[in-house]
């Protein structure tokens, strides 16, 4: 029997290939498609791949008997209705190693590009402000610096593995503390108000939950050392923008690097965007090749696993 899979958002090529490997039938929807669209043709579905535009509800589940499994291509399932999945027996999947890399590196990179100024030197030369490399220009060592991690999960621990591989005092506050990952990388652990106190450098990695939202806020950047510098890959909500943007007028932050936003997309009219000392990605932690790959081979492995009746590895319902 020839199995179907509905991939409703455009995916790297690796993962279709594979199933077409299979000799699974891939339908791919045109990008853009609507949950309308998919309605017509999720009644033929053994299997779906999504990646969050389109809403994957009670219904769509109920209109395809056939359906067994629900493949997300990265980690957040808010876009699919789990308690309706669970009730209706559809297995739900997703993808949540493969971007540990990709957002570690670009936290990473955010970091190297805050200490050194990267963004507004490359301005500097366009404007022909040369001799600022005497001036504002001048950055600071990574070495030697303590840096805090925030949650130190996959792309907490891989950011922070990074940044002690150039010989930074790795600190770190998670919901659970890791005595193994303290042995083996040299990392410390510490209360979240001592890790505001000592760190010279702070990079978010918790999800966005309620008990994460506003996680730093006013109180938390009044206990920052003066001139601390931020970087947020995580979530937007985890930091209270408007206490951000107060301590980053008022000194308190130095310098602050953003993937990610309170409202996205960030409005153009936000005081963020007419700040020197802040750099803002929109939201491109997810964005390179290899992650993509990774996501569209693992959604697919799973999904097919999950049709042929085995376990798939990231089953989330
Ligand atoms: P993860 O492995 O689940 O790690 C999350 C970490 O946060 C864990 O260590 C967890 O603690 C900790 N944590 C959760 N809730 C907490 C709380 N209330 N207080 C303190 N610590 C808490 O997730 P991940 O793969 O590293 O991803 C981290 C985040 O990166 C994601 O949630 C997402 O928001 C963000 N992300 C961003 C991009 C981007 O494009 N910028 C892409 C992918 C992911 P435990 O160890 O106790 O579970």
């Amino acid at each position: 029997m020839q199995y179907n899979v509905i991939v409703t958002e455009p995916i790297n090529q690796m993962g279709i290939k594979y199933l077409k490997e299979k000799e699974v039938n891939v339908i791919e929807l045109p990008p853009g498609s609507t949950g309308e669209v998919l309605s017509k043709q999720v009644t033929k579905a053994d299997g779906l791949i999504t990646r969050g535009s389109i809403k994957i509800t009670e219904e769509l589940m109920k209109a395809s008997p056939r359906l067994k499994v629900i493949g997300v291509h990265g980690i957040g399932c808010d876009h699919v209705d789990l308690a309706a999945a669970k009730r209706l027996g559809k297995i739900v999947c997703n993808t949540p190693d493969a971007l540990t890399v990709t957002v570690s590196e670009m936290a990473f990179a955010l970091t190297l590009a805050l200490l050194r100024n990267i963004v507004s030197a490359d301005k500097a030369v366009r404007k022909g402000e040369w001799n600022r490399k005497y001036s504002d220009l001048i950055g600071s060592e990574l070495a030697g610096k303590k840096v805090g991690i925030i949650g130190l999960g996959r792309i907490g621990e891989a950011t922070a593995r990074r940044v002690k591989a150039f010989d930074s005092d790795v600190l770190y506050w998670s919901r659970t503390r890791k005595p193994e990952k303290e042995l083996k990388y040299g990392f410390r652990w510490m209360e979240l108000d001592d890790l505001l106190k000592d760190s010279d450098i702070i990079s978010l990695h918790v999800p966005s939950t309620e008990e994460t939202r506003h996680l730093i806020g006013l109180e938390q950047f009044e206990k920052m050392k003066q001139g601390v510098y931020i970087v947020n890959t995580a979530r937007g909500k985890v930091i209270d923008e408007e206490a951000l943007i107060k301590a980053l007028k008022n000194g308190k932050v130095k310098a602050a690097a953003l993937d990610v936003f309170e409202n996205e997309p960030l409005s153009t009219d936000s005081p963020l965007c007419k700040m020197d000392n802040v750099i803002l990605t929109p939201h491109i932690g997810a964005s390179n090749l290899e992650g993509m790959q990774r996501m569209a081979i693992q959604v697919a492995v799973g999904v097919l696993k999950a049709i042929q009746g085995e376990e798939p590895d990231n089953r989330v319902v």
